[in-house]
């Protein structure tokens, strides 16, 4: 079974392929399942609601998704990320709890986004290109629109850029730690609203955290408390944690460029344990 349950398109921040492109591509790969699920927002599910009138066949492969950021308060400068799918679009839409929490990550990544200016004025960090700057406001992301714009409107030019996004983390690191009005929900929070949104949730690449391996485990068993139904396996060490805490696997390639659907072929190569039918079950027993 060919699937990917993890892509990004121009609706998230980072992403930069179309759902044109994406639903161009699904018809040249033999894909089985696959879902976008762009970051703390569900304004692609409405797009490509639309676009699967046009196309009915696409939509028995289509799952609906969403990666929401959450904030675990023994560690909050990583950035925990759970994946949340559902059946059909109607299900995430019609869930006032669901869509306020999505608003407040939202709010808090605008925060987040106006304090790093704020402090990278304060430091004096400028400088000046304007080309490679040029590129970022033809980023053809809508969601990255304002806040290049942002930058924009306060005239920060191409190198301030790039200095800004290489510093960011570092700097954003600190204000953090300062600022609670900058934290990002806790991963209870995000698992319960999930699930009283009728979605399944996941634990989007676990491996990636660079948390130590007892941390990580103590971390899948505390979600696994609070409602977690599965993890992302994309190697062995992921599917054992599934096995020894009944967790369901899901596979993703987390492509961020749909451009190049040449990634999924990997995950053809599905390892001997991974069984994808659960996941899938448990989507089909919520909807
Ligand atoms: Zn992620
Ligand atoms: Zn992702």
């Amino acid at each position: 079974m060919l699937l990917d349950l993890h892509m990004h398109s121009y609706y998230s921040v980072d992403g930069k392929g179309s759902l044109d492109r994406f639903i161009q591509n699904l018809h040249h790969v033999p894909i089985q399942f696959c879902s976008l699920t762009d970051h703390n927002t569900q304004a692609h599910h409405e797009a490509l609601h639309k676009l699967t009138k046009a196309f009915p066949e696409i939509g028995g492969k289509l799952i609906y998704g969403i990666e929401l950021s959450c904030q675990h308060s023994e560690f909050p400068t990583n950035e925990i990320h759970i994946l949340a799918y559902w059946k059909n679009k109607e299900a995430p839409a019609s869930f006032s709890g669901l869509n306020q929490l999505i608003e407040n990550i939202q709010d808090t990544s605008q925060r987040r986004f106006d304090m790093l200016l704020e402090n990278f004025d304060q430091r004096n960090d400028i400088l000046s290109y304007w080309e490679k700057y040029k590129r970022e406001i033809l980023h053809p992301s809508i969601r990255r629109h304002p806040f290049i714009l942002t930058l924009y409107n306060r005239s920060l030019t191409g190198s301030q850029f790039d200095h800004f996004r290489n510093k960011r983390k570092s700097l954003l690191n600190e204000l953090i730690l300062k600022n609670d009005g900058l934290s990002y929900p806790a991963p209870s929070e995000v698992i319960h609203t999930i699930k009283n949104a009728a979605g399944v949730s996941i634990l989007a690449h676990p491996l990636r955290y660079n948390f130590e391996q007892a941390q990580l485990i103590a971390l899948i068993e505390e979600f696994k408390n609070f409602g977690l139904e599965g993890l992302e396996v994309n190697d062995f060490e992921v599917q054992q944690y599934c096995e020894r805490f009944e967790l369901v696997a899901t596979k993703g390639s987390d492509n961020h460029n749909l451009d190049n659907f040449g990634t999924l072929s990997h995950l053809n190569d599905l390892q001997e344990h991974f069984n994808p039918y659960a996941f899938l079950a448990l989507l089909n027993a919520n909807s």
